[in-house]
């Protein structure tokens, strides 16, 4: 089972990728993470990527592929994960395709986590509150939500077509999100 979480900033995709990581014993794979620790830690991965990040933009297209396949490589993701926040272009896309297609793999499902804006700038803001990130000020925040429509929006069309998209109402309790996404997945 891959499965992609696609949607917007603060639409929960985060959250809801751990609990079902736990629930199907397959890891959560979340670039954003993976490259906020390199960040933290001052790698030399860190300090390409820190700035595109405090503005709000995207990280390069071969910085991502180089991550992907890295993490496609790793024996607990050798029979399943949950994607949650790539692929985010139509290049990192195809790069997916083509990494698990030679892996034998395709991806399963995707689900689209579907959220107002209002509420995902409410919440971005609220995150900048509790978890300190520097790339949840209103500025990166109007950036981030901006680089989404354009960049990672047309993935929705693109996975429509082969009919894999599942809808999540995401606005909802933690609990409720949690539940539409174990109805969707089977599991
Ligand atoms: P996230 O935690 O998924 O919202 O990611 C935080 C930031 O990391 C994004 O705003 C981008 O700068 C960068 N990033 C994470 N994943 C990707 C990706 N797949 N492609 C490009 N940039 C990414």
């Amino acid at each position: 089972m891959f499965i992609l979480f696609l949607g917007p900033p603060g639409s929960g995709k985060g959250t809801q990728a751990k609990i079902l990581s736990k629930r199907l014993g397959k890891p959560q794979i979340a670039t954003g993470e993976i490259l906020r620790a390199a960040v933290a830690q001052g790698t030399p991965l860190g300090q390409k990527v820190k700035e595109h990040m405090d503005k709000g933009q995207l990280v390069p297209d071969d910085v991502i592929l180089d991550l992907i396949k890295d993490v496609l490589d790793r024996p607990d993701a050798k029979d399943g994960a949950i994607f949650d926040g790539f692929p985010r272009t139509v290049a990192q896309a195809q790069q997916v395709d083509r990494l698990l297609a030679g892996r034998g793999q395709r991806l399963t499902h995707v689900l689209l986590f579907d959220v107002p804006e209002e509420e995902l700038v409410r919440r971005m803001h609220h995150r900048a509150t509790v978890e300190g990130r520097t790339d949840d000020t209103p500025d990166a925040i109007r950036k981030r939500l901006e680089v989404y429509r354009q960049q990672t929006a047309p993935l929705v069309a693109l996975y429509a077509q082969r009919g894999t998209v599942h809808r999540v109402e995401a606005t909802g309790s933690v609990e409720a999100v949690a539940e539409q996404v174990k109805r969707i997945v089977g599991h």
